[in-house]
């Protein structure tokens, strides 16, 4: 028989994180309600029945009951039924806080833009390959509060914007973000809410790691909290970035000692080597020893969805970029593939477009210009792109994900790269990037040799 403590907890939005959410508080012995505006939102029958809940709608009546909403990362806090709570004093968390109520265990706090993936994942097994008992998950994998099952001795988290928004002290034992551009503008109002989102990741840490290009990934607070940084360039003493020798080789670097040749990794273009310099950051704020961090590093082959290798055909190579879902990560995959190929005077051809998400497409014209023989738009806000970028390189439409793909093989000749990176959500015509990104490979190995 479990001890009832506390008031009611209500848990905003079931889904992955909602499920872990009310588990985790029934556990403990809380009394706890679930509601959420699906009639049978994912996850529903995996609660206990006991559990309270009310679906189809959110019930302002039950929230205006609780003592605290934990909030889903996927519902937007100015919901009118939360609003109406916060404005009621109610307190809404996320899940992490929980978390962070649940364990003094140490916690490696992982946000930016893009690469988060990457990064938590390469040093997750940074972490395991050295011997420490690493719980991974967070915004990736498995949700927080289920990986305290596994007992582990430290947590490494992939956080979003929106479970930092909901989020407060995290304490993390070192907290980095990544990089800083354009997104989910459509949910924080501007770039100044979404930084103020990302950078909650830094209070109370033990440790930052920073990229020194970027300055919005730069803690505001001038404190005395030890601090690394990395970035492409070359290093200053103790830091991470680059060294290029005179035959053009680049290694990763800390301070003037070259750790590895950039030759010797299987993951491609600049925007990895920035990722796995700041690994390497954090594995050392981690006390992870360098020799088999760098072995994890050459064995690292990337995450499905970010500029894989789907195949070459007819001298053309096709990769997938579905995870390039804004104008940052599109950027990287635009810069690092069409630098590769610069000097066969060979362009890529892209598909482009989906759901805008508010992004200010006219930043991409310049990389479009020097890179991008044509663009293929797809997708609802095609028009809205297609205005932005006018008069950069041609641009296509097509009526369909099958003529995109379609159309891209006509388009490209010989040495060129066709890229799907879509800069865009893909929710107008997928179930998500990963749907998106399967049909693109299952497309692809569909095209006829010509
Ligand atoms: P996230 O979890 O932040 O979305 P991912 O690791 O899944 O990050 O990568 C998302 C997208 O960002 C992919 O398209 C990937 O190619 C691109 N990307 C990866 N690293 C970087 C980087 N350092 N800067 C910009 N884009 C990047």
């Amino acid at each position: 028989m479990l001890i009832q403590r506390g008031g009611l907890k209500v848990v905003a939005g079931l889904g992955v994180s909602g499920v872990a959410a009310v588990n985790f508080l029934h556990q403990q012995g809380y009394r706890v309600a679930v509601t959420d505006s699906r009639e049978t939102p994912p996850g529903f029958d995996q609660i206990p029945a006991e559990v309270q809940r009310v679906f189809g709608h959110f019930d302002e009546a039950l929230l205006l009951q609780a003592e605290e909403i934990i909030i889903s990362p996927g519902l937007d806090p100015k919901t009118p039924e939360i609003q109406k709570a916060v404005a009621n004093g109610i307190a809404v968390i996320s899940e992490i806080q929980l978390l962070r109520r649940a364990t003094d265990l140490p916690i490696v706090a992982i946000t930016g833009s893009n690469a988060k993936s990457t990064v938590t994942t390469l040093l997750g097994q940074m972490a395991l390959d050295a011997g420490k008992k690493a719980a991974i998950g967070g915004n990736l994998g498995r949700p927080a509060l289920d990986l305290l099952k596994d007992e582990p001795e430290l947590f490494i988290l992939e956080l979003s914007s929106f479970q930092l928004e909901a989020t407060s002290n995290l304490n993390a034992e070192v907290a980095v973000v990544l990089n800083m551009s354009e997104d989910h503008l459509d949910r924080h109002g501007d770039m100044q809410g979404y930084h103020a989102a990302k950078h909650r990741v830094f209070q109370g840490a033990k440790r930052i790691v920073y990229n020194r290009e970027d300055a919005l990934t730069q803690p505001l607070i001038a404190d005395q909290i030890p601090r690394q940084s990395f970035g492409i360039h070359a290093p200053d003493l103790n830091q991470y970035g680059i060294l290029r020798s005179d035959d053009g080789s680049m290694y990763l670097a800390r301070g003037r000692e070259r750790l590895i040749n950039s030759a010797e990794l299987y993951i491609q273009g600049m925007h990895n080597l920035a990722n796995a310099l700041a690994c390497l950051a954090l594995g050392e704020a981690i006390g992870l020893p360098m020799a088999s961090m760098l072995e994890t590093l050459k064995q690292f082959k990337g995450l499905e969805h970010r500029c894989e290798f789907v195949k070459a055909l007819n001298q053309v190579r096709y990769y997938n970029d579905s995870k390039g879902t804004n104008i940052g990560a599109s950027l990287a995959a635009i810069e690092g593939l069409g630098a590769a190929i610069e000097a066969k005077q060979a362009k890529l051809v892209m598909i482009l477009g989906g759901q805008a998400k508010g992004q200010d497409f006219s930043v991409i014209r310049e990389a479009l210009q020097k890179y991008v023989k044509t663009v293929v738009l797809i997708g609802e806000d095609a028009g809205l792109i297609e205005a932005a970028i006018v008069g950069c390189c041609e641009i296509q439409h097509a009526k369909s994900f099958a003529q995109a793909v379609e159309l891209c093989q006509q388009l490209a000749q010989p040495n060129d790269v066709v890229l799907l990176s879509p800069a865009c959500a893909s929710f107008d015509m997928f179930k998500g990037y990963e749907q998106r990104g399967r049909q693109f490979v299952e497309l692809v190995h569909g095209l006829a040799e010509q």
